[in-house]
C-alpha cells in the first residue's frame, strides 16, 4: 500500500509537558510502517472547556504512515497509556494527548474514531501549528489551512521552542 501522509496533534498539560510533547513525537517516529516527516514548533495555549488547569503544549506532527486509521488510532491510545495517561472527565489535564486531525484526504464518521478530527478546524492549538508545517493543506469540508488560520484564535497561543525532527 502506498503510505498515506496524515497529521497527527499532540497535547500535554501534567508531568513536564514539553518533554511529554517531545516524547510523544519520539514515539510516533517509532511505530511500525510509520515514518515521521516533520514536527511543527511546541505552542503553548490556554485550556479550552475546563480551565481551572495547567496550560497546555501543543505540536502538529506530519507522518506518512501504512497504517489503517484504525490501527493508527489503537497505536495512539496505547502511547497516551503508555505515558500514563487517565481519562477522569472530558476536558480533564492530560499527561499526553494524541489526535489524528487528517489522515490523506479521508472522510470517517465510525463510533470512536471520526476524521477529519470534529473540533480541530476552529483550535488553534492545531490550526497554527499545522499551518506552520503544512500550509497547503486543505481539511475536507473545511476548507484550506490559510482560511481557517484567519478564523482561530491565532493570538491566543505561543511558539515556545522548534523541534528537531
Ligand atoms: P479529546 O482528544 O477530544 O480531548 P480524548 O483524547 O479523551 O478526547 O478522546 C476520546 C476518544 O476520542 C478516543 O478514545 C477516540 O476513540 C475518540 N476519537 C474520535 N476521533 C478521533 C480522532 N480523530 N483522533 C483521536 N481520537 C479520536
Ligand atoms: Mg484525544
Amino acid at each position: 500500500m502506498t503510505p498515506i501522509t496524515a497529521f497527527i496533534a499532540l497535547g500535554s498539560n501534567l508531568n513536564d509537558p514539553e518533554q511529554q510533547v517531545r516524547n510523544g513525537l519520539r514515539e510516533l517516529a517509532a511505530l511500525p510502517e510509520t515514518r515521521l516527516v516533520s514536527a511543527s514548533s511546541l505552542y503553548r495555549s490556554a485550556p479550552v472547556g475546563y480551565r481551572e488547569q495547567p496550560d497546555f503544549v501543543n505540536a502538529v506532527a506530519r507522518i506518512e504512515t501504512s497504517l489503517q486509521p484504525r490501527a493508527l488510532l489503537d497505536h495512539l491510545l496505547a502511547i497516551e497509556r503508555r505515558r500514563g495517561r487517565v481519562r477522569e472527565f472530558p476536558n480533564a489535564p492530560r499527561t499526553l494527548d494524541l489526535d489524528i486531525v487528517l489522515y490523506g484526504d479521508l472522510v470517517l464518521h465510525e463510533p470512536g474514531l471520526t476524521i477529519p478530527h470534529p473540533r480541530m478546524h476552529e483550535r488553534a492549538f492545531v490550526i497554527v501549528p499545522l499551518a506552520e508545517i503544512a500550509p497547503e493543506v486543505t481539511i475536507p469540508s473545511r476548507g484550506s489551512v490559510r482560511e481557517l488560520m484567519g478564523s482561530c484564535d491565532a493570538a491566543s497561543i505561543v511558539k515556545l521552542a522548534g523541534v528537531r525532527t
